[in-house]
């Protein structure tokens, strides 16, 4: 059984609507939510205005789903993660707030949880939602989880500095895609990335996560 969920990335300008299926309750979500805010920093680098876009957002949240499904299957997944489209098959929604556009003085995205209230009119709700008439929810949603997050990588892959899913070593920490590179680059590369890390080996067939997320 899924825990469905709608994921909404909104700014005061426009919203973009996601759903998922599966774990949409607060003891994933949350977690999630605050390891996804990493990934997003380092994604955009210092364009950190590309954080104040809903549309930017989303894309990278689904990129992140991806991540987290190779991960754990190491094998062909699509993301849970999507865009909602017709889908009308919720119990939980999340709302992630970001600015308004290129308001990156001090970046704070703001995450509610909510359960839906069986029987209430979804339709209202979700124009409720996209019209930011957030007096009006507690109609439709009760509240589980509100927390702030900003959006700093702290440090991932000691060679790129990705903090996402796909880390595959610990201490110091590998990234997949660096692994990667690292299969494919010549024995004078190899053995100096070997030299500076001082562990071995530093490619395993199969990726552990760092974390349960
Ligand atoms: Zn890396």
């Amino acid at each position: 059984m899924g825990t469905r969920g709608e994921i909404y990335v909104r700014n005061p300008t426009s919203t973009v609507e996601l759903w998922r299926h599966y774990d949409t309750y607060p003891d994933y979500m949350v977690p999630y939510f605050k390891l996804f805010a990493q990934y997003a920093a380092w994604c955009v680098g210092n364009q950190r205005h590309w954080l104040t876009y809903p549309e930017d957002v989303a894309a990278m949240l689904i990129a992140f789903d991806y991540e987290i499904h190779v991960g754990d299957m190491f094998g062909p997944s699509p993301p849970d993660m999507r865009p909602r489209g017709r889908i009308n098959d919720f119990e939980k929604v999340w709302i992630l707030d970001i600015p308004a556009l290129n308001e990156v003085e001090d970046i704070v995205w703001r995450v509610r949880g909510f359960d839906h209230r069986y029987g209430s009119d979804e339709k209202a709700m979700r124009n409720a939602i996209r019209k930011g008439q957030d007096r009006l929810l507690s109609k439709y949603l009760k509240k589980t989880v509100d927390f702030e997050i900003r959006p700093e990588n702290s440090g991932g892959c000691k060679l790129c500095g990705y903090p996402g899913p796909l880390i595959i070593t610990e201490n110091p920490a590998m990234c997949v895609y660096c692994a990667l590179r690292l299969r494919r680059s010549d024995d004078f590369v190899r053995a100096e990335i070997q030299r500076v890390f001082r562990v071995l080996p530093l490619i395993s067939d199969k990726p552990v996560r760092k974390k349960e997320i």
